[in-house]
């Protein structure tokens, strides 16, 4: 199969060869042809199965078949993070270069004028966090009666950031005909009926089976106590000779600890997290994308959207609180194709979170040890073992994992710390904002 054979135009196949791709990814070969043909689409695609370019080509071919009247937007795309609403429109850049196709890219946290200036010169396709977006709208800066093509990107992580109701805003305020692409990672209550109100007989495409890791990741557990987990990580990044290393903390705090206790070891490291400026991401983005900096430390927020090609180790520090955010997290390695190690240092008081994990993944994950760091307090394998090391012993039996008694899932809603914190790294700061007139 190739780009062509999908009915893309030789110019936007040229622009895909240009990347090296030279088949469509699993997720484009089925997006391609359904936006193409102007349907809405729902799909269940994470980070690294290509579906940027899954909606950014097609969506590309549309609008250049006819040519932009009025100063537009007529595609808006909007992406719950700075890093990934730049990414797209990078990737709207790189997939346009042979055709006419102007693009922007609007996010909180730096100056609006320039975005508005922008705006003001015309565009085809606006990339944008709901926030900005919002603050642009009511500053008249920008208007929405051309828009054909909505595309919500990462939808579950604009729900989770708290993005509902700048979203339904947005929504109330397009044109009632146009096509609606919506892309998530997970598709939880909340988002299906998001999908509901906003999708009409939509096609359905799903490439992995939800919420299960992309095969090529070859994941395993080094239990250890949480005092020696620094040392340890240390260790493995020079035993191994990792030169690019992702590696996850669950605080903002706990990343720049972490960042300053490897940079003591002698090992290049850069924190990546909402507290941090604009500029300061981006720099250590391209430092560590360079290879001038060895371990990359980020939030689960922060991470999200980063695009970092063919990363062979991504590390949890710590296991995140909510279990579909390991999988995002190892979705970072092992990316359209290329295998991946996804690896995690977990500590006895995380039992309960890898037990959740493993529920979800519907497998076990494989321990490992490391001479010297052997943990003090032993991993339980079924959560809740109630305090009684006997029970320990079951380690490598039953499937394991088995998840909380009477199985109950997590409600979406009901995600626990570390989630309020997310918000404010858009920089829109539009909490406040009231929410007259919406219906959700
Ligand atoms: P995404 O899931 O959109 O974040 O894309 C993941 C990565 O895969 C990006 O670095 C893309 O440049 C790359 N990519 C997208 N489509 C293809 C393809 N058909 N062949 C090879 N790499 C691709």
């Amino acid at each position: 199969m190739s780009f062509s054979s999908l009915g893309l135009s030789e110019q936007l196949v040229r622009a895909t060869t240009d990347q090296g791709y030279d088949t469509p990814s699993p997720i484009q070969a089925q997006a391609i042809p359904a936006v193409l043909s102007g349907k809405d689409v729902m799909a269940a695609a994470q980070t690294g199965t290509g579906k940027t370019a899954g909606f950014t080509l097609p969506l590309l071919q549309r609008l250049a078949e006819k040519p932009r009247t009025g100063k537009g937007p007529r595609a808006l795309i909007l992406a719950p993070t700075r890093e990934l609403a730049a990414q797209v429109h990078d990737s709207v850049n790189l997939y346009s270069k042979y055709i006419p196709t102007k693009a922007a890219v609007v996010f909180g946290g730096v100056k609006i004028n320039p975005q508005m200036m922008k705006l003001r010169k015309g565009l085809d396709v606006l990339v944008a966090t709901p926030g900005r977006l919002m603050d642009l709208y009511q500053q008249n800066a920008v208007r929405f009666d051309e828009v054909e093509i909505l595309v919500l990107d990462e939808a579950d992580r604009m729900l989770d950031m708290g993005f509902i109701r700048d979203i339904r805003k947005i929504l109330a305020l397009l044109p009632a005909k146009r096509q609606n692409l919506l892309f998530s990672a997970t598709f939880s209550n909340e988002i299906r009926t998001l999908a509901q109100g906003l999708l009409d007989n939509p096609v359905q495409v799903e490439v992995a089976a939800r919420n299960t890791a992309a095969e090529s990741i070859k994941q395993s557990v080094y239990p250890v106590d949480q005092s020696q987990k620094t040392a340890l990580l240390s260790k493995l990044v020079r035993d191994n000779g990792w030169e690019q290393v992702l590696v996850f903390t669950r605080t903002k705090h706990g990343a720049n600890r972490l960042t300053q206790k490897l940079e003591r070891d002698g090992i290049t490291a850069a924190a990546i997290h909402g507290n941090k400026s604009q500029g300061a991401r981006t720099r250590a983005l391209a430092e560590f994308k360079q290879g001038d900096i060895r371990v990359l430390v980020a939030t689960d927020i922060a991470a999200r959207g980063l695009d970092i090609k063919q990363l062979p180790q991504v590390v949890n520090f710590e296991l995140p609180n909510v279990p579909e955010d390991y999988v995002h997290r190892i979705g970072r390695t092992g990316r359209a194709g290329e295998s991946g190690h996804a690896l995690s240092l977990v500590s006895a008081d995380e039992g309960k979170m890898l037990a959740g994990i493993e529920k979800l993944i519907k497998k076990q994950l494989p321990r490992k040890a490391m001479e010297g760091f052997e943990p003090t307090n032993n991993l339980p394998l079924k959560p809740k073992a109630k305090a009684d090391p006997s029970k320990a012993r079951g380690r490598n039996g039953n499937g394991g994992g088995n998840g909380r008694p009477g199985g109950k899932p997590r409600s979406a809603g009901a995600r626990p710390g570390g989630r309020s914190g997310g918000r404010s790294q858009n920089g829109g700061g539009q909490r406040g904002r009231s929410a007259a007139r919406q219906s959700g």
